[in-house]
């Protein structure tokens, strides 16, 4: 029986055709919390190895857009802001 949180009460679903609980880490890693546990609507997009992707089960308040039908975790969207940003400069310093 899938287990999720919602509104911060866990709680267990019936059903078989349920979607994954988001995997998402809430608050600080330090402070010892969990996933966010809530019902996920979407995967992780972020190209892995060949053909393959992040696929982390993430909810719509983590699920970060970057494009159409294209969502990345929150961990691969910093990761695609920094490779952005690191684009930019090196642009930046080609054509000044
Ligand atoms: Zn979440
Ligand atoms: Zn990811």
């Amino acid at each position: 029986m899938p287990f999720y949180k919602i509104n911060g009460q866990p709680v267990h679903m019936r059903g078989s055709k349920l979607p994954p609980a988001c995997v998402a880490a809430v608050g600080l890693a330090l402070s010892g919390q969990g996933p966010c546990m809530a019902i996920s609507g979407f995967l992780c997009d972020w190209p892995t190895v060949k053909g393959r992707t992040c696929d982390r089960a993430l909810c719509d308040a983590h699920a970060q857009p970057v494009g159409k039908n294209k969502h990345y975790c929150p961990e691969h969207f910093v990761q695609h802001k920094d490779a952005s940003r690191q684009l930019g400069l090196f642009t930046s310093l080609v054509q000044p």
